[in-house]
């Protein structure tokens, strides 16, 4: 039995009559009006109970305007009366990964992503670390995801072509006082099944000549990584394109049409289509989405991460380091969402993937992909190639090497200026 009346004295207290909470249905609905968005949020997040519900914010912010999300400029009828199996929502890692593992079955999928590009949001502005979730709890989806996604990573890498620098990642400790309760913490992460090693300052110091004189000792996740986000992302819907899957940009869902709790049509600004499975990979505008499909049960508050930027001339003191900075969609739970519609029934959530979800994409896309091939009964395409022909890196290569394709291509006579004898 839930306690809301407990759970309306605290509102009431913090925020002096303006936010109410109510029961309906497994969801908590907050409403209300704050002038001060850090008030919204932190009513969201004191009115969390895991166990027993999800938060629905519905308190409305007085204090300015949340701007709407970017609307393409374009818009024709290319796409009206489509009828994919599957429309995935969203051109992040989530919605690309999803797309290509679909491929694996014999599905008809379309994905819209409403900016000119894959990996415009969240996905191509993240410190690209394939993490191994060291401060993830059992009994999260977040954790599962995270552990299945770091096993299998560096196989994705392989077969799509995107470089994986394997660094590790340590974790530093200045104080050699705090040497009982590192050690506690390894016993744990081992426990956990995260692989995890003690390093002392002269090994550490053997890998990082620069490491500052404060730190004592450090322990090391040998499974930890850097990947480029954009590059895996492009790769994975570059693969799903490839094995037929249609990648449709520049298209913004606008719409939905339920009728009887199933999603009958998705209005887009290239017109309707009538796809039979609806995935969600929308990112921060997950729950404008699921609004729109009439099965808004949880709520996204944006979150802004920045990291800080190593000058390029001082990259010799890092060896172990990526950075960068963008928006987070979190629920007020703070885990994903992985799951069908709570009322409408042809709906897959993929939905709050916060940190670590570029570590956690590749296995959340084969459980998704899993659960449309399950409603369908779809069969395995014996043609899906999962593999990508790597990009030729320019820039890595020698001179010579370089040279040979501009001039095979003769590009020389497209590039102003350009003789094609000295390569440009
Ligand atoms: C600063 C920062 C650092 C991070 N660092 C790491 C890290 O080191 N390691 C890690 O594992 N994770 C990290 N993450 C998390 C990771 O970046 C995200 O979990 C992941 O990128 C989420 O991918 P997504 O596809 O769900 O969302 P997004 O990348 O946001 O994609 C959602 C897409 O949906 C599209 N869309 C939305 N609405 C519509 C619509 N109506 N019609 C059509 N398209 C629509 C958007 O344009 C967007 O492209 C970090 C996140 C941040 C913010």
């Amino acid at each position: 039995m839930v306690n809301i009346s407990r759970l309306n004295k605290k509102l009431e207290r913090t925020f002096g009559g303006a936010v109410h909470a109510e029961l309906r249905d497994g969801c908590l609905y907050l409403s209300g009006k704050l002038p001060d968005w850090d008030k919204v949020v932190s009513a969201g997040k004191m009115s969390v109970n895991k166990k027993k519900y999800t938060v629905v914010n519905d308190i409305k912010f007085t204090g300015g305007e949340i701007p709407s999300a970017k609307m393409p400029s374009v818009s024709s009828n290319r796409l009206a009366g489509a009828r994919p199996h599957a429309l995935v929502i969203g051109g992040g890692v989530v919605g690309c990964a999803i797309a290509r593992e679909l491929m694996r079955y014999k599905l008809d999928v379309m994905l819209v992503e409403k900016e000119h590009g894959v990996a415009l949001h969240a996905s191509g502005c993240n410190d690209g670390m394939v993490l191994p979730g060291i401060d993830l709890r059992k009994g999260q989806l977040k954790k599962k995801y995270t552990d299945a996604g770091n096993r299998i990573f560096s196989f994705v890498c392989r077969k799509l072509g995107v470089p994986l620098r394997n660094t590790g990642q340590y974790l530093c400790f200045s104080g050699g006082w705090m040497k009982p309760a590192a050690f506690l913490s390894l016993l744990y992460w081992k426990l956990t099944g995260i692989p995890a090693e003690y390093i002392s300052r002269r090994r550490l110091a053997k890998k990082e000549p620069h490491l500052s004189d404060r730190i004592n000792f450090a322990i090391f996740f040998p499974t930890a990584g850097v990947v480029s986000p954009r590059e895996l992302t492009i790769a994975y819907a570059d693969n799903a394109a490839n094995n037929g899957a249609k990648i449709c940009l520049d298209t913004a869902v606008t719409d939905i049409d339920v009728w009887n709790g199933k999603i009958v049509s998705v209005l887009t600004n290239h017109g309707r289509i009538y796809p039979k499975l609806v995935i969600n990979a929308a990112g921060v505008f997950a729950e404008d989405i699921a609004r729109l499909a009439k099965d808004r049960f949880f709520s996204i508050h944006p979150k802004k991460g920045a990291n800080i930027f190593f000058d390029k001339k001082a990259e010799f003191l890092v060896n172990t380091t990526a950075c960068f900075n963008g928006i987070s969609a979190a629920t007020y739970e703070e885990d994903f969402i992985v799951s069908f519609g709570k009322y409408t029934k042809n709906i897959i959530h993929a939905a709050g993937i916060q940190s670590p979800g570029l570590t956690a994409a590749p296995a959340i896309a084969v459980d998704v992909a899993l659960m449309a091939a399950k409603y369908f009964g779809a069969k395995i395409n014996e043609e899906f190639n999962p593999v990508r022909k790597a990009i030729v890196r320019a820039a890595e290569l020698p001179v010579d090497e370089r040279d040979a394709p501009i001039k095979q291509e003769n590009l020389s006579e497209h590039t102003p200026g350009g003789d094609g004898k000295d390569g440009t």
